[in-house]
């Protein structure tokens, strides 16, 4: 678990501004939801705590200490994307290892890590098998699973359930709720669908256009909302 702060956080892309003095504190062991239109900077956002994108002005601080140019692997973070990302010629097994590969962990506690990840996800049974013989939502949960070996204090998700259909997508929401309360660690969910974030959050961050309209628990933002953007934003069925 670990606390993620974000204090004046901007980000630029040659001389376009698109995250514009961003401010949010995330608790330890919350469910944080980044939510907003295509466009508006969730992705970005998520890819400058993860160490993937510079920040161009502003503070990032992770477990109490300022990692804005601390490299991704040194973070304690752990990232899944939209698109799996899973490798086709390897096996599950070995694709879900391949989140320790980088960090050198020895054999037996690799396999010991694969089995705990597979049993919590729930695909024990499909370890031997390989990306192609698997579902949307069984190759997602490898990705998962490469995440959860990894043992981060922080997830961070971008979109892991858009390229699914909607009953799967209702299954898997149902099981990173389950994940994030068996494993208590900080989450970060970045999504544009109202109905994910509302079930799914804690904490909900409304973006518009690189900027913090509201933050709130999922009551909070449905009975008081800020502007009519997140009224509308949250308001209007996906
Ligand atoms: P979201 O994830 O909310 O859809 P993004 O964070 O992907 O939004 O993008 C925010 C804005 O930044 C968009 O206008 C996008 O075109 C722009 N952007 C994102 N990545 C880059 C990049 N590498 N170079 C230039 N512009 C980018
Ligand atoms: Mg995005």
């Amino acid at each position: 678990m670990a606390h993620v702060s974000l204090k004046g956080v901007c980000k630029s892309f040659g001389r376009t501004e698109v995250i514009k003095g961003v401010d949010i504190e995330i608790e330890d062991g919350e469910f944080v939801v980044f939510v907003g239109p295509s466009g508006c900077g969730k992705s970005t956002l998520l890819r400058m705590i993860a160490g993937l994108e510079d920040i161009t002005a502003g503070t990032l601080e992770i477990a109490g200490k300022v990692v804005n140019d601390v490299p991704p692997k040194d973070r304690g973070i752990a990232m899944v994307f939209q698109t799996y990302a899973i490798f086709p010629h390897m096996t599950v097994r070995e694709n879900v290892a391949f989140g320790l590969t980088i960090n050198g962990v020895p054999k037996a506690e690799k396999a010991e890590k694969v089995a705990e990840a597979a049993r919590i996800l729930q695909m024990e049974h499909l370890l031997d098998r390989r990306p192609s013989e698997l579902s949307g939502g069984q190759r997602q949960r490898v990705a998962i699973g490469r995440a959860i070996v990894r043992d981060p204090a922080v997830f961070l998700f971008d979109e892991p359930l858009s390229n699914l259909d909607a009953a799967l997508r209702m299954d898997m929401r149902l099981e990173i709720g389950k994940l994030h309360q068996d494993l208590g660690a900080t989450m970060v969910y970045v999504t544009h669908d109202q109905v994910e974030a509302m079930t799914l959050a804690d904490k909900i961050v409304v973006l518009k256009d690189g900027e913090v309209m509201q933050v709130g628990s999922p009551m909070e933002l449905y009975h008081h909302p800020a502007n009519l953007f997140v009224a509308g934003f949250l308001g209007a069925p996906s």
